[in-house]
């Protein structure tokens, strides 16, 4: 897969696929082996490492730690024509992502609370639908019925 030509010029995080916007986005890079990402993706990553095995390089598997990982800081022509990119530091980013985990803790209980409810409800509209099944084809036989009394009448 090397030279694709197709996709030159487009810089991803090879975690979540998305661009790499150096300007807007809080970057980090391995310095072992240079690989970059978004900040919060990577610290997604190290907290899905520490699950089992050693921390790593999603892209090469170089093993690293949170040591070895170093914000990116970019400088741009066009800063002072858009001051709102420099005053949106990261402080707020980093605040706290203990809590950020008890949310998504809090939404994945959520969801798989939903997908049960619905399963449930799934298996009761199926016995209301056989049920409803039913009780058409009683009707379509009482409609016979009748129609053939009203002849004979
Ligand atoms: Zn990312
Ligand atoms: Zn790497």
């Amino acid at each position: 897969m090397v030279g694709g030509n197709n996709t030159f010029g487009k810089t991803i995080c090879s975690i979540c696929y998305e661009d790499l916007k150096p300007l807007v986005e809080d970057l980090q890079s391995i310095s072992i082996c240079g690989h970059v990402f978004h900040e919060l993706c990577l610290q997604q990553w190290f907290e899905y490492c520490t699950n089992g095995k050693k921390k790593n390089c999603p892209v090469c598997k170089q093993t690293c730690s949170e040591v070895n990982v170093g914000r990116l800081y970019f400088q741009s022509v066009g800063d002072t024509n858009d001051p709102s990119t420099l005053s949106q530091k990261p402080r707020d980013c980093e605040e706290n992502p203990e809590e950020l985990r008890r949310e998504v803790k809090r939404l994945e209980g959520k969801v798989s609370g939903l997908s049960l409810a619905l399963e449930s409800q799934q298996k009761e509209f199926n016995d209301v639908s056989e049920e409803v099944v039913d009780f058409f084809i009683i009707c379509l036989v009482a409609q016979t019925i009748r129609e053939k009394e009203r002849k004979l009448i």
